[in-house]
């Protein structure tokens, strides 16, 4: 089965992100390190920012991306729709997105999973067009919460 990466936006995605069949999968990297590129690069100050994401999204760091892609497809049976995203949606989410598929493809196993996604313009765009935002810290999310 040749999976095709798709993008879509976050005004398609704010409706179908509360059906039961989707997962959301945030590839960025871990906390500490987007800490470090937010010093670096200067663009925030608000502690509280840092660790917004997604309510319900499930935390896969890119950098452990392949490690771990047996715990994800675990995390989400039942879903057929993984929408992929990092800060931006440039690099890592597609290039998770791309991994996993090629993964799906050499397993020859149904798992179930039918549309693999990327989330254009990234968590970052979501965030800047006022789309909620969760600051939980509760792994998985569970939240729904603006
Ligand atoms: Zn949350």
């Amino acid at each position: 089965m040749a999976q095709t990466i798709s993008y879509i936006t976050g005004s398609q995605l704010l409706p179908l992100k509360r059906l039961p069949n989707i997962a959301i999968i945030d590839v960025r990297y871990s906390i500490w390190v987007c800490l470090l590129l937010w010093e670096f690069n200067n663009l925030r100050d608000d502690e509280r920012s840092y660790d917004g994401h997604i309510a319900g999204s499930l935390h896969y760091a890119s950098g452990t991306f392949t490690d771990k892609i047996s715990n994800l497809i675990q995390d989400v049976k039942g879903k057929d729709t993984l929408v992929f995203h990092c800060a931006l949606s440039q690099v890592r989410g597609p290039t998770c997105a791309r991994r996993l598929a090629y993964h799906l493809e050499e397993l020859k196993e149904d798992t179930g999973i039918k549309n693999i996604l990327v989330l254009e313009r990234g968590f970052n765009g979501w965030e800047a067009s006022g789309r909620p935002v969760c600051h939980c810290t509760d792994i998985p999310c569970k939240g729904e919460s603006a």
